[in-house]
């Protein structure tokens, strides 16, 4: 099968000059200390969009520095919220005015979707988080008669943010810029041009240098200094589960920083027999991506056709297409993990329900794949005594994985029991994919730790500080 864009892929190449490509550190583009760079590859055509500095562990020492500095002297944790909101607002104003440049770089996604989904969710949250930035307020205590306490929330100090290849950078930095914190970013090493670009933006909206800071370069080695680093004080991971268990075990050896993890799931879509076909299937088609579905039996094989019907119309194609509905997969890496999970899949025994090759001659393209019946480790045999709704609970949970799960079902008794026992962070009931900057979200099990979005995510950023003081001669 050839990649199936109307056109050559030449004609909607539309990667814009790349203007950012050193690290940023203290409000300038520097080379590494090195002078290395790294190629970033375009994973329509496999060849170098830009050579980008390689950051290591000197680079990182110097980021922390200024981000050291800029914690401990600069003015962002100290002025009034609303200053650090009224910037962070602005800093939503100017990734707006270029939502365009932002979605073509580190190409491979949609650009309609990065356009009208992923980047506009950073001035979303930077607009949210602004609003929260002056309503960080402590507590007064109550304790015995003569002791008089509040406490304070004050910001956590230098953060380091480690972040994958595919979720957008731009919200992430939003919690902890409204706490006051300062930061050193590592985008992935796949995906290092838009962390850069909206450093450059940063700085034009008028956060102090040293705030933000920004290091592109390889996991084992800029990444690891990040999470061994003795005067980092808290790291926020995003990424597998394999190495976030690294950058805990590197966080547990080096000065025990606080961590939060933002890990991988195998989000179970669990579709009842009473919904409606046209809805599960569109959850469905939104679902196939990344997840299991488990269908109630009655339904299964019109929701197998509905699923094959919906899906073959899905154009695989350049991602600057605006017919295509999947673009390449981000890497080589990623491009043979999926084939190799494919062929898995075949010699599994798994019925192979679409797809299930790679496309084209060039790039990391790959046939949408859906496979059916397959077997999870809990035989059926064995839940035979329970109900259908303990059987798809049951079944759902059977994995180490709890990021997300969707239910699909028109009676809400079954959509209430479901999603309180299901253990994952988010529960979407009739959606999937649903979320917005105030909806939490992380992970149950091995998904990690901690909530990005959210005001839960602003905690993370934040220390309470218990401040006591005796009270002489009072009658209150
Ligand atoms: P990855 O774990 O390979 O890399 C993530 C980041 O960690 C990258 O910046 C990488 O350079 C860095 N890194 C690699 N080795 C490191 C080390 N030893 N020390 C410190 N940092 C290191 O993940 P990926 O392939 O870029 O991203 C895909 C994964 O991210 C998937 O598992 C996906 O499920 C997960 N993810 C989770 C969420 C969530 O919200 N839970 C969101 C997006 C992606």
């Amino acid at each position: 099968m050839a990649v199936q864009s109307k056109g050559s892929t030449e004609s909607f190449i539309k990667v814009p000059e790349i203007k950012f490509a050193k690290l940023f550190i203290n409000g300038k583009f520097v080379d590494s200390i090195s002078s290395k760079t790294f190629e970033t590859i375009d994973p329509r055509t496999e060849e170098v969009i830009a050579r980008v500095a390689e950051g290591d562990k000197e680079d990182v020492d110097l980021a922390v520095k200024a981000a050291r500095s800029a914690f401990d002297h600069g003015p962002w944790p100290r002025v009034p919220g609303c200053e650090r909101g009224r910037i962070m607002l602005r800093f939503a104003e100017l990734i707006e005015q270029n939502v365009e440049e932002l979605a073509a770089l580190d190409a491979g996604k949609l650009f309609g979707m990065g356009k009208a989904i992923d980047i506009p969710l950073a001035p979303k949250t930077l607009r949210y988080y602004a609003g929260a930035a002056d309503k960080i307020h402590g507590k007064t205590l109550k304790m015995s008669s003569n002791l008089q306490g509040y406490t304070l929330r004050q910001p956590i100090g230098v953060v380091g943010l480690i972040i994958p290849w595919n979720y957008p950078t731009g919200i992430l930095f939003s919690p902890a810029l409204a706490a006051g914190c300062t930061m050193v970013v590592k985008p992935a090493e796949q995906t290092p041009l838009s962390a850069l670009y909206y450093a450059h933006l940063d700085k034009l909206a008028g956060v102090p240098d040293g705030v933000i800071n920004v290091i592109t370069g390889y996991g084992p080695t800029a990444g690891a200094a990040i999470s061994s680093h003795m005067d980092i004080d808290k790291v926020s991971f995003t990424g597998s589960t394999e190495v976030g268990r690294l950058v805990m075990q590197a966080a547990a050896k080096s000065n025990l920083k606080p961590v939060s993890l933002e890990l991988g799931g195998k989000n179970p879509l669990i579709v009842f027999d009473d919904a409606d076909i046209e809805t599960a299937a569109n959850l469905g088609e939104i679902c196939v991506a990344s997840s299991r579905i488990f269908v109630q039996e009655g339904i299964y094989d019109d929701f197998a056709k509905k699923l094959a019907e919906k899906t073959k119309n899905w154009v695989v194609g350049d991602p600057f297409d605006p017919s295509a509905s999947q673009g390449p997969q981000v890497d080589k890496k990623q491009y043979d993990k999926i084939l190799s999970y494919i062929d898995h899949g075949k010699r599994g025994g798994a019925i192979l329900l679409r797809g299930g090759k790679a496309m084209g001659d060039k790039g990391y393209y790959i046939e949408p794949t859906i496979f059916g019946d397959l077997k999870d480790d809990m035989t059926i045999a064995k839940d035979e005594n329970l109900g259908l709704v303990d059987e798809a609970i049951k079944r759902a949970n059977a994995t180490r994985y709890g990021l997300a799960a969707g239910i699909v079902t028109n009676d809400l008794n079954v959509a209430n029991t479901v999603s309180r026992s299901i253990r994952a962070g988010v529960i979407w009931i009739n959606c999937y994919i649903a979320s917005d900057q105030d909806c939490p979200y992380g992970g149950y099990k091995m998904s990690g730790f901690g909530r990005d979005l959210g005001l839960e995510a602003i905690d993370q950023y934040l220390q309470v500080k218990a401040v006591v003081t005796p009270i002489y001669n009072s009658f209150w």
